[in-house]
């Protein structure tokens, strides 16, 4: 392939844990991938050494103090333009030689930068769901008026969006999201009291981020990605379920009219859908082992247990709700697991919040995106007041 035929890739949370498995990624792809821009909030070390190895010219740090410490210690290459804040993310989203933008940052603040670039015309590799849950609705506005791909790099998302392809809206019935569970599936229910975030954040199947490992152990992950399916395919919530499958093999099932079901199968590592997302509509060899069918394996399936599991009550009800109440959801999730990790709430409070957010806060049926942000930050203050 020519020099210019590469695609250029924006990477937004590059040194997290979907940035780690896009890098393996990029390593493999030379000949088709280049990167041109990182961003990270605080981690400069990690910042400097992604753009020496993969010498990108544009870097941005939006946590002040790290941007300071990174200039005062000379950390990034001479070649590489260092920005800091808000502005200097968006400005990333939209550089001009950037073909793709590679969402993985964690958390709603990924909103605006995703909305720049999709205005920009760029196509969007989109692993952070929080945005699509705040502002589902003013993104696939935008990404079908400026005509840019939106790929799902979402596990579960990427498997739906490989088995509908091709097949009309119509012949769709519904949608079935695997789940794994997380780590406390099977755990006495009367022994969720104690759960420490040291506890939350190991992962039977996936090393995620801390944020998502917690929302997999409660299921607000599941939650979020309802919404998420709700947004990029478009279906209405009572065809959008749920299954438990503890091994993480299916990533999803599309069920068609006629009662017939395909799934998407691949190993548990993200490395298949960044890759898949970033090569589009081409395909090459992936960076990790594929499924061996030479050793035995099983694949189990069971209905999730809505006890168990409040916050994908919760989210359903959110979604059903519609207007702004997916958007009180996640704020008061994001709040609430950010203080468990802090160890300033208990585990079990994790849905508590979330459920007295959003009756305290006012939920609006439709709304503005500058509303939407406004509500977005009342739910963060209430969520942080119990
Ligand atoms: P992580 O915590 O490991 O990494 C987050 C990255 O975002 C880091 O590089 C961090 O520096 C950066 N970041 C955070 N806030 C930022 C800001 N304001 N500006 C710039 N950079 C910022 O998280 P993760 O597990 O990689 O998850 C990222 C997103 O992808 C989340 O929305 C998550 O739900 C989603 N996701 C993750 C996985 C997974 O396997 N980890 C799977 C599916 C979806
Ligand atoms: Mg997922």
């Amino acid at each position: 392939m020519a020099e210019s035929a590469k695609k250029k890739v924006v990477l937004l949370g590059a040194t997290g844990s979907i940035g780690g498995s896009t890098l393996r990624v990029l390593r493999a792809h030379t000949d088709k991938l280049e990167l041109v821009g990182v961003a990270a909030s605080s981690s400069h070390h990690e910042l400097a050494a992604i753009c020496r190895e993969f010498n990108v010219a544009n870097a941005v740090l939006s946590n002040e103090a790290a941007y300071a410490e990174a200039k005062a210690a000379n950390a990034f290459p001479a070649n590489t333009q260092l920005g800091c804040g808000e502005s200097a993310l968006i400005e990333l989203s939209t550089l001009p030689e950037a073909d793709i933008v590679l969402v993985a940052v964690v958390g709603a603040c990924g909103l605006k930068p995703t909305l720049a670039a999709i205005e920009a015309g760029k196509d969007i590799a989109l692993a952070n769901k929080e945005l699509l849950v705040l502002g589902g609705a003013f993104v696939i506005e935008a990404a079908k008026r400026k005509g840019v791909r939106l790929l799902p790099t979402d596990s579960e998302h990427n498997a739906i969006f490989q088995c509908i392809e091709g097949h009309p809206q119509q012949h769709l019935d519904k949608l079935i999201l695997t789940a794994s569970g997380g780590q406390f599936r099977d755990a006495p229910l009367a022994s969720l009291v104690n759960v420490t975030p040291a506890d939350a954040t190991q992962h039977p199947n996936w090393s995620m981020g801390p944020k998502i490992t917690v929302d997999s152990a409660t299921m607000a992950n599941k939650g979020l990605e309802l919404i998420e399916a709700h947004w990029l395919f478009g279906l209405e919530p009572d065809r959008l379920e749920v299954v438990i499958h503890p091994q993480s093999i299916v990533h999803s099932f599309a069920q068609f009219i006629d009662g017939s079901i395909l799934a998407q199968l691949s190993p548990p590592s993200m490395t298949f859908a960044i890759q898949h997302c970033l090569l589009y509509p081409d395909r090459a060899p992936g960076v990790d082992a594929t499924t061996d069918f030479r050793n035995a394996f099983q694949l189990d399936f069971k209905a999730p247990d809505f006890e168990r599991f409040p916050c994908l009550q919760l989210a359903y009800d959110a979604m059903r709700t519609g207007g702004s109440a997916p958007a009180i959801f996640n704020a008061a999730n994001e709040i609430a697991v950010e203080r468990f990790l802090a160890h300033d709430l208990a585990y079990l409070d994790i849905p508590r919040v979330i459920d007295q957010t959003l009756s305290k806060v006012d939920i609006a049926a439709t709304t503005t995106l500058e509303a939407l942000l406004h509500t977005d930050a009342e739910a963060r203050a209430v969520a942080h007041s119990f």
